[in-house]
């Protein structure tokens, strides 16, 4: 086995191979003096990069300024796990907090995003390692298996069964063969992507469709007025829409601080490993993930190497995403380096490669919201909640809308209407959210071992219950 670092850090494996399959190209250039726009797109991830291709594709003639702090894909968008699916895997959770109807047109809508991402992923002369085989949630420890029955009750409840299929255990053993797997769940819809690939892949179309990038530009200050002017490092665009495509650089923000908490995800990738993964009967191109709150969400790449992540992050205080807890904690790589020992044992013997993290955007009801400031022309992104790789598909559609004014099926979803709940201000928001963290981490570490865990730890988990909190209930 190699010997790797166990240390954190970027870039994402994803991001080194997506640069160096296009022959590591020189990034744009800055931007350097003052220029006028129709929109500027600040942020050159998925969010701004499929909005520019929606605000091209609708309106052809609009002159669309896209600015990038580093470059395009260095952000969430090349770190993640490359899962692509909508919200039919999270019906329960939604039924629950917007209701019935609002829980099946956001998951119709997740649908219509894939359709729209595999069109882009699969058109002649792209090659962003799409691979479309379905889902599927594992239980790995007793106390995750009443999810599954939750869950095939509110598909039947909804009308909706042809989204998801109970797997025994021997059916979920058709999929990857694992000692620590029991019963699970397929759902239909699922594909794995490249992502880097697919972050430069729409890139290179944004500029093909006379976008115009500026990379190494950051955002260092907004003013508002009609025209708004967006002021660089070294620059200015005035422009009549901006959109802020920032990810999670939004949440220390006055209007959205109230709504979203900074957490983190870590991922690893292996050494490549075909056939410790033959031997683990890993043929398919299924996603996998299991069923704890901080989920581990793991698959297969092209070349046979596993990704596996573990949504358990730190929390930064107060909306901060330049905190170094959310890309360097050891412990949580470590966390998915565990899980990966322990879901896939077969790789016990394979190296890993490496870890990096990052901050994701977790909305107070765990979905995100696209709005335009009250009497501006800024229009804003925020809460993907750790999904937003289909979802950020739905985020360039809405705000192609808003910023075109358009009033059609993309701004009728509760994406852009619904009233979120308002978490709690800090600093207790950190305080609490850091004690209920450590203490679902024990309690899902001792569920695995067959423990019980201490009753401090189970308290923690409790309180977002107790409060009627919307995130962290398991
Ligand atoms: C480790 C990890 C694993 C994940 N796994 C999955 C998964 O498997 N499936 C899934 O659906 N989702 C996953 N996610 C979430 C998903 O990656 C994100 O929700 C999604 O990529 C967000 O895209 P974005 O374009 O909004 O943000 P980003 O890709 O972060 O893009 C925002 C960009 O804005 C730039 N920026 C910020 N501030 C400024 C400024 N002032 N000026 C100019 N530019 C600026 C940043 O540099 C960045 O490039 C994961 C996230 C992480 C961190």
């Amino acid at each position: 086995m190699q010997q790797h670092s166990h240390v954190p850090g970027d870039p994402s494996w994803w991001f080194t191979e997506a640069l160096g399959a296009e022959g590591n190209p020189a990034p744009a250039p800055w931007l350097a003096g003052s220029t006028k726009a129709d929109v500027a797109i600040i942020g050159g991830g998925f969010t701004g990069l499929w909005t520019a291709l929606a605000l091209k594709e609708r309106a052809p003639g609009l002159d669309v300024v896209l600015i990038e702090a580093k470059v395009c894909g260095a952000g969430a968008s090349g770190k993640n796990g490359g899962k692509v699916h909508g919200y039919w895997a999270s019906l329960p959770g939604m039924e629950a907090s917007v209701g019935p109807e609002a829980a099946v047109a956001i998951a119709r809508a997740g649908t219509r995003a894939q359709d729209g991402i595999r069109a882009f992923a699969t058109a002649p002369g792209r090659d962003v390692w799409w691979r479309e085989d379905g889902n599927v949630r594992v239980s790995a420890s007793p106390a995750q298996d009443a999810k599954i029955s939750t869950h095939m009750a509110a598909v039947k409840r909804l009308g909706v069964e042809d989204t998801a299929r109970e797997l025994t255990k021997s059916e979920v053993r058709d999929f990857v063969r694992s000692p620590v797997f029991r019963g699970g769940l397929f759902m239909t819809e699922g594909a794995n992507v490249q992502p880097a690939r697919l972050a430069r892949a729409l890139r290179q179309e944004a500029i093909k469709l006379g976008v115009r990038i500026y990379e190494n530009t950051a955002m260092v200050g907004l003013d508002n007025g009609s025209p708004h002017r967006v002021r660089t490092t070294a620059g200015e665009i005035i422009a009549k829409d901006v959109v802020l495509a920032t990810n999670t650089a939004i949440a220390k923000d006055d209007d959205i601080r109230p709504y979203v908490t900074v957490f983190s995800s870590y991922a690893l990738m292996t050494d490549p490993a075909e056939a410790e993964l033959e031997a683990a009967g890993w043929v398919g191109n299924q996603g996998l993930s299991d069923l704890r709150m901080f989920v581990h969400y793991f698959r297969k790449t092209a070349d046979n190497r596993v990704l596996m992540g573990s949504g358990s992050g730190p929390i930064s205080f107060n909306g901060d995403a330049t905190n170094s807890i959310l890309t360097t904690d050891v412990d949580s790589g470590q966390r998915a380096v565990r899980g990966l020992r322990r879901l896939l044992p077969e790789l016990n013997n394979v190296g890993v490669d490496r870890i990096w993290g990052g901050g994701i955007d977790v909305s107070s009801d765990r979905l995100p919201f696209f709005r335009t400031r009250p009497g501006t022309r800024v229009h804003i992104a925020a809460g993907y909640s750790g999904h937003g790789v289909n979802p950020t598909y739905i985020g360039g559609q809405c705000l192609a809308s808003l910023v075109l004014d358009q009033k059609d099926y993309w701004r009728s979803l509760p994406f852009c209407t619904r009233e979120l709940p308002r978490l709690p201000p800090e600093p207790f928001r950190t305080i609490g959210g850091r004690f209920v963290r450590q203490g679902i981490i024990a309690c899902e570490e001792a569920e695995e071992d067959g423990r019980t865990a201490g009753p401090i730890s189970k308290f923690a988990a409790s309180i977002p219950k107790m409060f009627g909190l919307k995130i962290g209930t398991r």
